[in-house]
């Protein structure tokens, strides 16, 4: 059994708000965040690279 691979690296939650929070995965040590994407639709955690962009 094999698993499909991703063609990116980088996941993206898409969000109503522009501001969001990031935990990262459960095991990393990851610090719970708040993000505000400001003047753009997107933005990447800096601990996790995870990307929350904005539902247009
Ligand atoms: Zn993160």
């Amino acid at each position: 059994m094999s698993e499909p691979i991703k063609a990116t690296n980088k996941e993206v939650t898409e969000v109503t708000s522009k501001k969001a929070h990031c935990d990262g995965p459960e095991f990393s040590g990851h610090p719970r965040i708040y993000l505000d994407m400001g003047d753009e639709k997107q933005v990447v955690c800096p601990y996790c690279s995870h990307v929350f962009k904005l539902k247009s």
